[in-house]
């Protein structure tokens, strides 16, 4: 369920009564500009709030409650690169491949680099590009895959070997 339906759903109800329900929810946050949701947060930071018994993410019902719908196949780009601001004008709507490239994350700092942590080449064979508009080191994968396994074998061994001699279980560890 999208915030863009939401809005139209809460198109009956007054306008001010959502918005001043909203803000009895909002702080700003010390030494900032930004206005913080103080309700309930969703593990990623973002506020989330219920509007007449649907969820809802803050900062996007934020933007279309005092700017207008949210352009479809859009994100909310936080300027402020605080999740929980809710201040319509530290948002902007980016595509998600503008908006995964602006974030401080790793995904940002990958699509700058021509290699791996490990220093195999992002080029060629080698790169994954995901359906979210990452970068991965293929060789780094297999190796990753290969140790899973190897892992998951040496359990499995362990496991087999604790079922047959029980008493030997604290010694193998
Ligand atoms: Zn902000
Ligand atoms: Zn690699």
């Amino acid at each position: 369920m999208s915030a863009n339906s939401t809005i139209r759903r809460t198109q009956g109800f007054r306008k001010s009564t959502v918005k001043t329900r909203f803000f009895a929810k909002v702080r700003v946050a010390p030494g900032t500009d930004c206005l913080e949701w103080a309700g309930t947060r969703i593990n990623n930071g973002y506020g989330r709030l219920k509007v007449y018994g649907l969820d809802v993410v803050a900062h996007r019902f934020s933007y279309e409650l005092f700017v207008g719908p949210i352009p479809e196949g859009m994100q909310l780009d936080h300027l402020c690169r605080n999740r929980a601001c809710v201040r319509p004008d530290h948002l902007e709507p980016v595509t998600p491949q503008e908006n995964t490239l602006r974030g401080e994350t790793l995904t940002a700092r990958y699509a700058e680099r021509t290699h791996c942590d490990n220093g195999h080449p992002f080029a060629g064979e080698n790169l994954i590009q995901t359906s979210a508009g990452h970068r991965e080191c293929r060789q780094c994968k297999r190796d990753r895959q290969a140790r899973y396994r190897a892992r998951r074998s040496a359990a499995k061994l362990a496991a087999e070997h604790a079922t047959v001699t029980p008493t030997g279980v604290e010694a193998t560890r």
